[in-house]
């Protein structure tokens, strides 16, 4: 008699399951970089605001896919930008 092989599955790898799902995702790049943009500019509200979520908080390094450099000076611009009013510290 011969035996079967099981048909239950595209993989018959038994470590299959016990792997972590591979999170495909798409390449971020830091937005200035492209632009080759060397500085932040604060008085640029639309372009910060892309970087601050919804309650007005600065959006993380690993979230937006800036380069260190780019993070810092984006800090800093938000940080100035908010003082002359342009973002709000918090939003309600
Ligand atoms: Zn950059």
């Amino acid at each position: 008699m011969e035996f079967k092989k099981s048909t239950r599955g595209p993989s018959q790898d038994p470590d299959d399951k016990n792997r972590k799902p591979k999170r495909v995702q798409k390449k971020k790049v830091c937005q200035f970089c492209q632009d080759k943009a060397a500085e932040v500019d604060y008085k640029d509200v639309s372009r910060l605001k892309r970087f601050i979520t919804e309650k007005g908080k600065m959006v993380p390094r690993r979230a937006s896919g800036t380069c260190a450099y780019h993070q810092r000076e984006l800090a800093t611009a938000i940080k100035r930008a908010r003082q002359v009013a342009l973002l709000p510290y918090k939003a309600e």
